[in-house]
């Protein structure tokens, strides 16, 4: 798989993918014509297939043009189809498709939408995760429940820790800020805020992480961590109450 990173926007990454075989290309999120265009008709002058996360415009405001640019096909949650710009394909949960040789499964993961899916190319050990996981953060929970939110968290915890984790927006380092405060003394975090500043001090993207990096540092997956529930002096509280509070306070932080 060949993979581009396209920053957009304000903060926002669309991503580029092409199967090395077929040379089937596909755009993931993107977020405006201009930018995803620019890099598209240099490099592959071709796009066949659309993939849409979730609704939101910064999300799905390249869609239209390039499709009528390219005759692409637009992807999208099916139960979504009356939100997601010229949808042509309506994906159900954990259905698989082909771009080319490369194979992607479609996790639903509600909760930032109620319509929100990741695609997870297993063989590849990549996963798209859109505004839901960010690295060292979440999505805020717009439509969704916190319960809902926690277990679609919980369901990209599950996959192999290998995995790489592209998600939707360069959020990474008011993330770790929001980590140190309230998990200080974790080892792996103050490993990987070397790292980000590094990143940063290059002008590159923090992106991707891996599941396992995440699983060490995010404090959203590490709700059932007693440093943490220490901090929130949430001792007793369960997992999703840990999540739910550190959700709420994320939003005003
Ligand atoms: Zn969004
Ligand atoms: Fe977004």
């Amino acid at each position: 798989m060949n993979l581009d990173i396209i920053p957009c926007l304000n903060d926002n990454y669309s991503y580029l993918i092409q199967d090395k075989h077929s040379g089937k290309v596909a755009i993931i999120d993107p977020s405006e014509f201009g930018t995803c265009n620019d890099i598209i008709s240099q490099k592959y002058k071709k796009l066949d297939f659309i993939l849409n996360t979730h609704h939101h415009i910064d999300h799905v405001g390249g869609n239209k043009e390039l499709k009528k640019k390219y005759n692409s096909k637009i992807l999208g949650f099916g139960k979504d189809k009356k939100r997601i710009p010229e949808i042509d394909i309506l994906l159900e949960e954990n259905q698989e498709f082909y771009v080319g040789d490369l194979i992607f499964k479609t996790l639903f993961i509600p909760g930032h939408t109620s319509g929100h899916i990741a695609f997870f190319f297993e063989k590849e050990k990549v996963v798209f995760t859109g505004d839901t996981l960010f690295s060292l953060g979440c999505g805020r929970i717009f439509e969704g429940s916190y319960k809902q939110m926690f277990d679609s968290l919980k369901k990209i915890k599950s996959l192999p820790g290998d995995t790489k984790i592209y998600c939707g927006h360069e959020y990474t380092k008011n993330n770790l800020k929001f980590c140190l405060k309230l998990n200080p003394n974790n080892i792996y975090l103050k490993d990987k805020e070397k790292v980000i500043e590094e990143k940063l001090k290059d002008k590159k993207p923090t992106i991707p992480s891996t599941i396992k990096d995440e699983i060490q540092t995010n404090i959203f997956l590490r709700c059932d961590d007693l440093d943490i529930k220490d901090a929130l002096n949430l001792k007793n509280a369960s997992d999703l109450e840990i999540f739910t509070k550190l959700r709420d306070l994320k939003d005003s932080f």
